[in-house]
């Protein structure tokens, strides 16, 4: 049985609005070289994404050394105590409207420690899922997964006990060793994803947590970090990545992401910082994701591959890989989209061709029909061969 429309839409001019206020593209010119100014994160750009006036700390995260180094960098921010970073319930939840949860994502960060520090097998993106560094956006796609635990609402929360998670990481790589064989994660080395609960791009204009792993990975020889991004930060160039962190850029039509990728960079400017990165560095791969079944997609998608063929350097097409992620969304976040940006949900609900499946949570999701996503799925196959034929599938579901 499909999934069902849970009630009827509010007017969707509140979204509108918000576009125009949110739209943000930091990367119009050519991004900024080692040496060559101020860091992208002191610049006004960043401060329209992340202005931070307020930042709850536990104490012994506010006390740390990176806790520290974060209370320094924002001087005029109101610093309130919490007990735990997992729960401050005038902040976290799906309470208020979307004006207050922008809000919040853009002035409020929360500092923390990260107890439960494991690292899981994954398998599919990457072969391992690293301890988080952080959880939490200040960007606000619609079809968001990451707030799943502490509502939509939820800002930024880095954790600063930074020494502990790569103690963790480098414990888990040395007792690997060496990848005894290729798989379709790399043919060589053992990826680790280390942006599962936030945007590592974004991260990076708070705090050196992310460039901490980079680093790291770069004297690890056997391992390789591994994020998606659908922000572009011209810091990372600086980072000397040495090849061992693949960035990932999400892309979708440029339709679709103005519709639903609320805050983020502009698809055509992560697509043209791609050769820039791979010039510091970085491996480049993309995602192309989340795939949204629309009247037009197919037609959107060969437009937007058509692009990438025609803009993208021949050397980030020689290295160039990419994952086809197919929608799911989930009941919960349907009722919340109503109630701030229904035209959203035009595109990312379709009883018609949705079926509902429990989350190991225990709420429910929704993911296209299987005989639909197999479809689906194909037709994407078809189109990256024919428009992008350099671009190598490393899974698609
Ligand atoms: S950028 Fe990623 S983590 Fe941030 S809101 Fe969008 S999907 Fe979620």
């Amino acid at each position: 049985m499909g999934a069902q429309p849970r009630r009827s839409r509010p007017d969707d001019g509140h979204a509108d609005a918000l576009f125009a206020l949110e739209d943000l593209d930091p990367c119009q010119e050519r991004l900024p070289r080692a040496g060559a100014g101020p860091l992208f994160r002191d610049t006004p750009a960043a401060r329209r994404l992340l202005a931070v006036t307020e930042i709850r700390a536990e104490a012994a995260a506010a006390a740390s050394q990176r806790g520290r180094q974060i209370l320094a960098r924002f001087p005029d921010a109101r610093v309130l105590p919490v007990a735990s970073h997992w729960a401050i319930p005038d902040l976290h939840g799906n309470a208020g409207n979307v004006d207050r949860w922008v809000r919040i994502k853009r002035e409020v960060l929360v500092l923390g420690e990260k107890k439960t520090l494991t690292t899981r097998p994954n398998g599919r993106s990457a072969d391992w899922i690293a301890p988080s560094s952080a959880n939490g956006c200040a960007m606000a796609c619609a079809y968001c997964y990451v707030p799943r635990r502490k509502g939509y609402a939820n800002p930024i929360t880095v954790f600063t006990n930074i020494e502990r998670i790569l103690d963790n990481l480098s414990r888990h790589v040395a007792r690997l060793g060496p990848k005894p064989e290729g798989n379709q994660c790399d043919p060589a080395a053992w990826v680790y994803d280390i942006g599962e609960n936030s945007d590592c791009s974004v991260d990076a204009l708070i705090s050196d947590n992310v460039g901490d792993i980079i680093r790291s990975f770069a004297r690890w020889p056997s391992a390789k970090a591994s994020f998606a991004t659908k922000f572009v930060n011209p810091d990372l160039l600086l980072l000397e990545p040495k090849g061992r962190t693949r960035i990932r850029f999400s892309v979708m039509p440029q339709a679709d992401s103005k519709l639903l990728d609320i805050r983020t960079s502009p698809v055509e400017s992560r697509i043209a910082a791609a050769g820039e990165f791979l010039e510091a560095g970085y491996e480049v791969h993309f995602n192309l994701s989340p795939v949204v079944l629309r009247p037009g997609w197919e037609t959107a998608w060969a437009d937007l591959l058509r692009h990438m063929d025609d803009v993208l350097p021949t050397r980030v097409k020689n290295q160039a890989a990419a994952e086809v992620i197919m929608l799911t969304h989930n009941e919960d976040l349907h009722d919340l989209n109503l109630g701030w940006h229904p035209r959203a949900e035009d595109a990312l609900w379709r009883p018609d061709l949705q079926e509902p499946k429990r989350s190991e949570n225990g709420g429910i999701n929704v993911r296209y029909q299987r005989a639909v996503k197999y479809d689906a799925v194909d037709r994407m196959r078809a189109l990256v061969a024919r428009q992008a034929p350099w671009l190598r599938i490393r899974y698609a579901f």
